[in-house]
């Protein structure tokens, strides 16, 4: 199936070609055509199923078949997001997907200067990309109207409120106008959303994009158990003995972030942190070379776990496991993205075990335990509850550092073998050869072959997408074509009908300001 098939415009397939997206995504071929139709839609995705031109470029596409412009001040279509960096991300996707459109586009999110986004908001927008906090902060100056809003997009909606951001949206939902178009995606379903979705959403569409935790499976991964104390060390000995590229580290606490990204500084590695407590500007600013390969560690706590993507990242190492199971699914997704090869490596003292069984309880597999020479734990890590590991063969004197073995404790059959990709689910089964991480290491390609690998829906650079602006084709969605969607389809024919002769209307005839 091909985009033009969807009944996009010439101005979107003129992008979507030069950015070198070929195939719509499992999610984009159900979502589009609904969005199109003028249909509210309630997603079950995560970020890697190209879930955002999913909903980006249908509404790029009525709100220039809706014409405009927005009056000033006015927002025709408001995206939230939880944090400052989707907000970004979620920005370049619109300004790169509506490049050939004539429409005005812009980013609002705390932590920055508010003068620039009065300025943008003076002249109207199209598009509005918001975080809550300072969205509400623009309305209670008057800086905002939502008059001519029509469409309303809920990105993350279940970290929004995670975040604590609950009442911030009930005052912002109170202010728009009730007829419009609501758009309702999340990671996961807990009732609250579920709540959300039946207050916001009017007969919604529900898309379910690839299975809950995918991404636990399209990621190797494997647990070093140490103790607390070694676990700086460790990870300094493991990246120079593995030669790893770059590594977006995870890290509990804020204090946390700045002590290891200081410790690995001191040793003359290239790190940088964004964190919480970080001026906004910094963090961008971290984000940006990490991005660009500018730097090669980025240590992080989880404000980085969800939505970023970030082009070919070969390895997520979770300095410590996070407190929520669902976290580690979230963190790992950052790499293992786009049908390319990421390795997730957790480092576990015995006070996590309760977080380790918590997340092999989610994922549905036990994770293989190796240890590394030298960095033996002194606090045995308890059995998760798998089967007994078979004899590892127990150096009679520690061994000099820099030996990774199958570690006590580890489960029977998986102590030295990787999570497998889908869809193999036989190589799960596979032994995989002693040795330890070593061993892992061979069945991977080169890191070098790791950052410029294609992406699985043969997107390219050199494209408006792909560009210094910070687009983000190059990697493909990791939903797979062949990831699973779920539609169950609602609506009665009156907005079908309703929607159909908005998209009859003459597209606006502005220039191409941003
Ligand atoms: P998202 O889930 O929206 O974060 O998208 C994940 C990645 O997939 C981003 O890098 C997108 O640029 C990319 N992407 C989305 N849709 C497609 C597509 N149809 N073909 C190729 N790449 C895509």
């Amino acid at each position: 199936m091909s985009f033009a098939s969807l009944d996009l415009i010439d101005g979107l397939l003129r992008t979507l070609e030069s950015i070198g997206y070929n195939t719509p995504t499992p999610i984009q071929k159900q979502a589009i055509p609904a969005i199109l139709a003028g249909r509210d839609l309630l997603g079950a995705a995560q970020t890697g199923t190209g879930k955002t031109a999913a909903f980006a470029l249908p509404l790029l596409q009525r709100l220039t078949m809706e014409g405009g412009p927005a009056a000033p001040n006015h927002v025709r279509c408001l995206v939230l997001v939880p944090t400052r960096e989707l907000a970004d991300q979620v920005y370049q996707s619109f300004h790169s997907y509506g490049f050939h459109l004539p429409l005005r586009s812009a980013v609002a999110y705390g932590g920055v200067p508010m003068d620039p986004q009065l300025a943008k908001l003076r002249k109207g927008l199209d598009v509005l990309v918001a975080t809550p906090g300072r969205l509400l902060d623009l309305h209670r100056k008057g800086a905002i109207e939502f008059g001519q809003l029509t469409a309303l997009v809920l990105d993350e909606a279940d970290r929004m409120l995670d975040l604590g951001f609950a009442a911030d949206l009930d005052l912002l939902f109170a202010v728009l106008p009730a007829e419009r178009q609501t758009l309702l995606f999340s990671a996961t379903m807990p009732d609250p959303i579920r709540a959300m979705a039946r207050q916001l959403l009017r007969d919604p569409l529900t898309v379910q994009a690839s299975a809950p935790n995918t991404a636990a499976r399209t990621v190797r991964q494997m647990v070093f158990t140490t103790d607390k104390r070694n676990k700086p060390e460790l990870f300094v000995h493991l990246l120079r003995k593995e030669g790893w590229g770059q590594v977006l580290v995870f890290v509990k606490t804020r204090k946390g972030v700045e002590q290891l990204t200081a410790l690995l500084q001191g040793e003359g590695i290239s790190a940088d942190s964004i964190h919480g407590d970080k001026p906004q500007l910094a963090r961008i600013k971290a984000l940006k070379r990490f991005k660009a390969n500018d730097v090669q560690i980025l240590v992080a706590t989880d404000v980085a776990a969800r939505g970023l993507d970030i082009e070919a990242l070969p390895l997520v190492v979770n300095f410590d496991l996070p407190t929520v199971a669902e976290d580690y699914v979230h963190r790992i997704g950052r790499t293992g993205r786009a049908g390319a090869e990421g390795e997730a490596i957790s480092l576990i003292c015995a006070d996590e075990v309760e977080l380790l069984r918590a997340i092999e309880k989610l994922t549905g597999a036990v994770l293989p335990r190796l240890e590394e020479a030298g960095f033996e734990a002194d606090h045995r890590v308890p059995s998760t509850g798998a089967p007994s590991a078979p004899a590892a063969r127990a150096p009679a004197a520690k061994p000099a550092r820099g030996a990774a073995k199958p570690a006590k404790g580890a489960a029977a059959g998986t102590a030295a073998r990787p999570a497998v990709k889908q869809p193999a689910p036989a190589r799960d089964e596979t032994p995989r050869p002693a040795g330890g991480f070593g061993g892992l290491k061979e069945e991977l390609p080169p890191k070098e072959k790791q950052r410029s690998r294609g992406p699985i829906y043969g997107a390219r650079a050199g494209s408006p997408g792909a560009g210094a602006s910070g687009g983000r084709s190059g990697t493909g969605a990791s939903g797979g074509q062949g990831g699973k969607v779920v539609v169950t389809a609602t609506r009665g024919a009156k907005s079908t009908a309703r929607a159909a002769g908005r998209a009859a209307s003459k597209p606006g005839g502005r220039g191409n300001k941003r």
